[in-house]
């Protein structure tokens, strides 16, 4: 029963049944689209989950990405089942589950890559495969009909960064016993050739710290352990100190030191109350943020409001991470910031390597698919043409025997010793979440309408001279279904105020930015509000250019 992640980009989820037993694969979120106005995260519906809740024996974790593992702490409240993953995998799950306060009453049980459990009628083995996270694995699931082999997330890496192999065996191992069904990532299957070594960003990104003529500002996604720990080498061999800034970024590489699973030479770290008077020619600081999601690290140093870090004429700035398919307004905005500062600023492949994807292009899911020779084939992880791509290539191989499967989110697949069979569709779809308030939205309109009658709309307005940067007049605020009589006119004086002081607190270059501005009044609003009258009315800031 595939539950999210295909059809779509994000919140990866399948559950596996057989009798009276149900697996689930991964817990993913995604992030929402811009017009999910005030939903916070994705997550899968999992009514079908609870619906069978007295089946469903564990959730079983392939690697640690937000998309296999984001949704967890909203499902076990709903779902409190042990969870399988590997140590890394479960450290930023409990991680996220302390944080929801939820990590108490959960069961994570630990397991090695290459190791085996039972669960139900499922034998279970974890094979070790190389992706952008560490600690990666693929699930070979024996049932009592045949082996199924789900890829997790991957590339075929020849020469990974910590030497810990792809484990090819495995899957040749299992292809010669014969696998009933396979399902794969499809994330590149766009792109031909193999995708180069996780190694393969060395040169370059070496290159431009040991010309770098001031510091060094890379930001790469905080779960990229390979990626930190080489950069963390080229510091040290380039004579730079290193500085970890933002909150993932930071608390990955304590997780990831502890564990064990990334060396930092003593007295290579920069203390951040340090990093101001620090030699800008001998910094790299590492910054999360590469997506330029609002109020990150390299989003405010975008825009000069962070506490510890600046930008100045001629410092380096490297982003070495995707750049995720809409996100590239946000991303671009962000580093036209960096430019008007006369930054060198690194951000595609073009004149040498500093980004390589964790997904196995077109030859990598050849090999794959030719070692594992499958019975039954169904393409995971991916929108519907990268499915359809995947399904194209596995018939043009010709390597496998049965059906061919292209199938989205909600499409059971039943197998039998006669056949693969498609089923009575089930509930699958979105959950909308505001993290905020930890509540569940079915439908963004319910969410709406629920905020409109319970506790109204505040929409701020402000006025902004487009050439000066400066407010035009006092902003005014508008409300609707918000508001005891009595106090009424002093939360409104009050929210004007609350406008005032987050605008003029904030920079020029901000004041131009409306989508951060927007998000700074929103969120300063908000935070007023719920203060004053414990009520969580939809904000709106609207601003006028004048
Ligand atoms: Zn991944
Ligand atoms: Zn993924």
């Amino acid at each position: 029963m595939p539950l999210g992640g295909l059809g779509e980009f994000g919140m990866n989820m399948l559950a596996l049944r057989y009798g009276e037993d149900i697996v689930v694969i991964d817990a993913g979120m995604m992030f929402p689209e811009a017009e999910l106005l005030g939903v916070d995260i994705v997550i899968p519906d999992i009514t079908y989950l609870k619906q069978n809740r007295e089946q469903v024996r564990a959730i079983v974790l392939t690697h640690a990405h937000e998309d296999h593992i984001g949704a967890l702490p909203y499902i076990l409240r709903e779902l409190n089942v042990p969870i399988y993953g590997t140590r890394f995998t479960l450290s930023l799950v409990s991680k996220r589950l302390e944080e929801a306060a939820l990590l108490e009453n959960a069961t994570l049980r630990e397991v090695l890559p290459g190791g085996k459990i039972e669960i139900g009628a499922f034998a279970i083995e974890f094979i070790p495969v190389t992706h952008s996270t560490i600690d990666c694995v693929a699930l070979a699931i024996r049932t009592p009909i045949g082996v199924v082999i789900h890829t997790g997330d991957f590339k075929i890496d020849q020469t990974p960064a910590d030497d810990r192999p792809f484990d090819l065996h495995a899957f040749a191992r299992y292809g010669q016993e014969g696998v009933l069904a396979l399902f794969s990532d499809s994330t590149n299957v766009e792109r031909p050739g193999f995708t180069p070594s996780e190694r393969a960003v060395v040169p370059r990104i070496e290159e431009l710290c040991r010309t770098a003529p001031r510091k060094v500002v890379l930001s790469c996604f905080a779960s990229s352990i390979h990626r930190i720990q080489q950069v963390i080498e080229i510091a040290e061999r380039v004579g730079r100190k290193v500085a970890f800034v933002g909150r993932s970024m930071v608390s990955n590489v304590e997780i990831a030191h502890s564990l064990d699973r990334l060396r930092i030479p003593d007295g290579m770290v920069v203390r951040p109350q340090d990093l101001r008077s620090f030699d800008p020619k001998k910094l790299l600081i590492l910054a999360g943020g590469s997506q330029a999601e609002p109020l990150s690290s390299l989003s405010r140093i975008a825009v000069d409001n962070h506490r510890l870090v600046t930008i100045e004429e001629n410092d380096t700035v490297i982003l070495s991470a995707r750049i995720i398919p809409g996100n590239e307004r946000a991303i671009f905005r962000m580093l036209d910031h960096m430019f008007r500062r006369n930054a060198l600023v690194y951000y595609d492949n073009s004149a040498g390597i500093i980004h390589v994807s964790g997904h196995a292009s077109q030859e990598e899911q050849k090999l794959l698919l030719g070692l594992v020779r499958p019975r039954h084939f169904i393409p995971i992880h991916g929108e519907y043409r990268q499915l359809f791509r995947h399904a194209a290539m596995a018939h043009q191989l010709g390597v496998v025997s049965g059906e061919i499967l292209l199938i989205e989110n909600g499409q059971p697949i039943e197998f039998t010793a006669q056949g693969a069979f498609r089923r009575e569709p089930i509930a699958a779809g979105r959950v909308l979440v505001d993290s905020g308030s930890l509540e569940e939205i079915e439908e963004v309109v319910v969410r709406d309408r629920k905020h409109l009658s319970e506790d109204g709309v505040v929409v701020p307005i402000i006025a902004i001279d487009k050439h000066t940067g400066k407010m035009e007049s006092l902003p005014e605020i508008v409300t609707r279904g918000f508001l005891p009589a009595d106090d009424g006119a002093e939360i409104v004086s009050g929210a004007r105020d609350v406008v005032l002081r987050t605008f003029g607190s904030s920079n020029p270059e901000e004041k131009t930015d409306y989508s951060v501005i927007k998000e700074k009044i929103r969120n300063d609003l908000k935070r007023y509000i719920n203060k004053h009258t414990s009520k969580r009315p939809l904000i709106l800031p609207v601003i006028l250019e004048v």
